[in-house]
Parts: structure tokens; C-alpha cells; sequence
């Protein structure tokens, strides 16, 4: 099949260069000619891993190529995908639609024969009526059919996630979308993923559904870590053993400093917004977001509270600054609250990530940046690791004290032992933990 892809951001460039790997002739297209650029150079303007491999792979093929051109794009195509951002607009949290609604306008204008229209944004109940109605002012409304169907990809595992994902969710009830999205799917459906086919706001409800899910578990058990260091109790082995219930099951039951990312926190700020407008109360989901929100602002506290009240003058280094690890993606980190607020208080920053500090430099300018993990700790008061990527899952910790202007290490995602960390004469502060004795 021919597909288009508009939007060449993580979600669509990942979904477009798994469709061409799949055997379809995909074009990506996107507005930012930097980005098609560095793509048609043979670069790729975000960090996913395994990535580049994929993109060199399908270009050499025939079967992908990238393009500012939707006109050239669209060309005897069968599918639109819309895979452009729908942040959460200024102020009032509701999603910015106007990417969405933007291109949906541009696409209908080139529509020549039957395509169809696919949203693959994350986008409210009722979006897809709104783009069908948009369309429909500049297409003959046999020409098209506007489906929803989600992404549930993660990123830094994304190529996986696309490729074997648990579910696809596919919104449409018309024949001609169904046959088309088969087509497109058909080699999962040979690997017997289920697909589920629904109406296309039940579809685009799925979504936001399963991120306020998922970011309530992670705020559950957040929660618990804060009791569990009240009352003297191990958030690590609460989680395992909740976890091995297969109703509640083991995964996003890690305590950290809250969730962040380009969609979980915008995601269950829509879905609110889209509840009240219905007149819904989602009083679970809204306190979520708020305590997550706290959390984030109190582990700033934790950190000075580690450090004895009072931070100012000190350096501290923040080990991992995305808002987890194998990703550049800084959207919504917590490492975005919890620095300017360490700043704040009189401490002096150096970070370091191994894929994101590019992004980072953008919005956190004014602090400095090391190249290396242990240039990062050379001379500092005390570590915080705030992204656990696997390069600091198994630092030399000797080397680590030596460099060390005093041994605090703080650890916002419990990759170390405390026991250990303390027989090493370390000052080791972790989440969800009893207090040492
Ligand atoms: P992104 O910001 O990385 O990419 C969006 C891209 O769309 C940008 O490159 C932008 O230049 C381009 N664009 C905007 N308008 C355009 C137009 N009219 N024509 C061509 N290009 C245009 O966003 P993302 O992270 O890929 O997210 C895209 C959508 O997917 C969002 O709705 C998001 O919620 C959803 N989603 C994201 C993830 C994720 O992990 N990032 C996962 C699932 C779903």
C-alpha cells in the first residue's frame, strides 16, 4: 500500500518507517525542513534506539522517503496518517488541535480518489467528527473516511512497541476503512495481534484511557513509597508483591519522582478537561495530576532534605535529565521542576545525560553541562540520579566516592542497594525505603 505519513516527529516517523518495514511504500512528510533535511542526509533528528538502522534499511529498499511536499506526498496514495503533536494548549489544558485540524485541511485539498484519513495523534472524543467536518468543506465526502487509531508505542522502545504491540485499536465502522486497515495491519495479523476494531470515539477514548491508567498506577504506588517511608516499610517488595497478583500485575509499579513525558501529563490533563465539559466528574484522574504535580516539586525537597536543609553554595550533579532513560525527549521531565528549584535555592547544577542535553540546553541554559557521567560528579557535594539509564545502573562506586567533594548520593529511581551504598560510607537517601537504623 501507499501510505503518507504527516508529521515526521517520534510517533510518526517511528509508525512510518515500521509501515515501510513492514513492506508499504511510505512517505514521511513534515513541515520543518531541518528535519527532512537531516532525514534525506541520512540523519535522524531524534534518538530512538535502533532507528537509524531501520530508516538506512527501508531508504535503500525504495520504500521510504521524507518530503516537506505533501502535494508530491499524496500522490496515488491509500492511507493519511495525521501524526503531528497536540500539546496541551496554554493555560487552560485542554489539547491543542490546531496541528490536527491544520492538517486535515491541507490533506483534504489533494484528495483525488478514495483514501483513507487515520489519526494517529493523540486526540479528544469527538476530534474525528471535527476533522470529517473540515474535510468535507473542501472534498466530496465519498472521497474519504476519517478512522482513529491510537499509538501506543513507547518511547526508547518504540521500533519493538510498533512492531509487537499488545493491541491495535482501529476507529471506523465503514467496509472500505476496515479492508484498507487490515491491509495495512496484515502483517500483524498474521503474528495474531489482536486488533481491536471500534466506533471512533470509543477508539479515541481507548487512548486517553490507557494513559490516565497507567499514570495512576505510577501515582499509586508513588503514594505507597511516601507511606512506606513514614511507617518503616520497602516500596520494592510492596510492588513485587502486589505485582505478582495478575490482576494488578508488575509493570509501572516502580516509586520515582512522578511521570512525566510528552503524554501522560498532557493526556490526563485533556481527559479531565474533556469529562468536565460532559459534565463527568473524573475525580481519580484529577487527583493524579495533582499529586503528581507535588511530587515532583517535593522531591526538590527531598534532595535538600538529604543534604541537611540547606543547599545553598553547594554543586550538585543530576545524573540523567529525560524523563527516562534511551530517549532525548525532555517534554514535562521532572528533572524540568526539580532543578530550577534546587537553583533556587542557592545550589549550583552540573548534568550530565547521555542523549538529552541538547534538548535540555533549551529550556535549563543556565546551568552547566558535563560530558561524562564521572566529570559530572568530579568535585560535586553530592549525585542525584534522576533518569536511570543502564549506564549509571553499575558506576564504579569507589571511583564514584573518591571524585566526590563529600559521599551524598541521592537516588530518584532505586537502582541502588542502601545497604550496600552505606557499607561503602556513603550517605545514600532512595524512595519508598525505611530510614537506616
Ligand atoms: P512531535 O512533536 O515529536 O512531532 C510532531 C511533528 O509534526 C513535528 O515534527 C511537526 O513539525 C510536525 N507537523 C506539525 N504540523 C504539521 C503539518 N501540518 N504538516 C506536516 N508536519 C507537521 O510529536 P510526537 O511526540 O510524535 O507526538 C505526535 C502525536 O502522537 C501526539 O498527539 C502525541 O500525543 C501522540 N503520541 C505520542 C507518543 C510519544 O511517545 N511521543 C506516543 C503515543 C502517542
Amino acid at each position: 500500500m501507499k501510505v503518507t505519513m504527516v508529521g515526521t516527529g517520534y510517533v510518526g516517523l517511528v509508525s512510518g518507517v515500521c509501515f515501510a518495514d513492514f513492506g508499504h511504500e511510505v512517505v514521511c512528510v513534515d513541515k520543518d525542513p531541518g528535519k527532512i533535511e537531516t532525514l534525506n542526509a541520512g540523519g535522524v533528528p531524534i534518538f530512538e534506539p535502533g532507528l537509524d538502522a531501520l530508516i538506512a534499511k527501508n531508504v535503500k529498499a525504495g520504500r521510504l522517503s521524507f518530503t516537506t511536499d505533501l502535494t508530491a506526498a499524496m500522490q496515488d496514495t491509500d492511507a493519511v496518517f495525521i501524526a503531528v503533536g497536540t500539546p496541551s494548549r496554554r493555560g487552560d489544558g485542554y489539547a491543542d488541535l490546531s496541528y490536527v485540524y491544520a492538517a486535515a485541511e491541507e490533506i483534504a485539498g489533494l484528495i483525488k480518489d478514495f483514501t483513507v484519513v487515520v489519526t494517529k495523534s493523540t486526540v479528544p472524543v469527538g476530534t474525528g467528527d471535527e476533522v470529517e467536518r473540515i474535510m468535507s468543506e473542501h472534498v466530496s465526502r465519498d472521497l474519504f473516511e476519517v478512522v482513529s487509531n491510537p499509538e501506543f508505542l513507547r518511547e526508547g522502545a518504540a521500533i519493538d512497541d510498533f512492531k509487537r504491540p499488545d493491541r491495535v485499536v482501529v476507529g471506523t465502522t465503514d467496509a472500505r476503512a476496515v479492508a484498507k486497515m487490515r491491509e495495512l495491519y496484515r502483517p500483524l495479523f498474521i503474528n495474531e495481534t489482536p486488533i481491536v476494531f471500534t466506533e471512533r470515539r470509543t477508539s479515541e477514548l481507548t487512548k486517553y484511557a490507557a494513559n490516565a491508567f497507567l499514570a495512576t498506577k505510577i501515582t499509586f504506588i508513588n503514594e505507597i513509597a511516601d507511606l512506606c517511608e513514614a511507617v518503616g516499610a520497602n516500596v520494592q517488595e510492596v510492588a513485587r508483591g502486589i505485582g505478582l497478583d495478575k490482576r494488578i500485575g508488575n509493570k509501572f509499579l516502580h516509586a520515582g519522582p512522578g511521570y512525566g513525558g510528552s503524554c501522560f501529563p498532557k493526556d490526563t490533563l485533556a481527559l479531565v478537561r474533556t469529562a468536565e465539559e460532559a459534565n463527568v466528574a473524573l475525580s481519580i484522574v484529577s487527583s493524579v495530576i495533582e499529586a503528581n504535580e507535588s511530587r515532583k516539586r517535593r522531591m526538590a525537597n527531598k534532595i535538600v532534605a538529604a543534604l541537611g536543609g540547606d543547599v545553598h553554595g553547594l554543586r550538585i550533579c543530576i545524573l540523567g535529565l529525560a524523563f527516562k532513560p534511551n530517549t532525548d525527549d525532555m517534554r514535562d521531565a521532572p528533572s524540568l521542576t526539580i532543578i530550577p528549584r534546587l537553583v533556587d535555592k542557592g545550589a549550583e547544577i552540573v548534568a550530565y545525560d547521555p542523549e538529552a542535553m541538547d534538548e535540555a540546553k533549551k529550556t535549563l541554559p543556565d546551568i552547566e553541562y558535563a560530558d561524562s557521567a564521572f566529570r559530572a560528579i568530579d568535585g560535586a557535594d553530592a549525585v542525584v540520579i534522576a533518569t536511570e539509564w543502564d549506564e549509571f545502573r553499575a558506576l564504579d562506586m569507589r571511583r564514584v566516592k573518591s571524585l566526590l567533594n563529600a559521599p551524598n548520593v541521592i537516588d530518584l529511581r532505586n537502582i541502588y542497594r542502601g545497604e550496600q551504598m552505606r557499607g561503602l560510607g556513603f550517605s545514600y537517601t532512595n524512595v519508598g525505603y525505611p530510614k537506616p537504623k
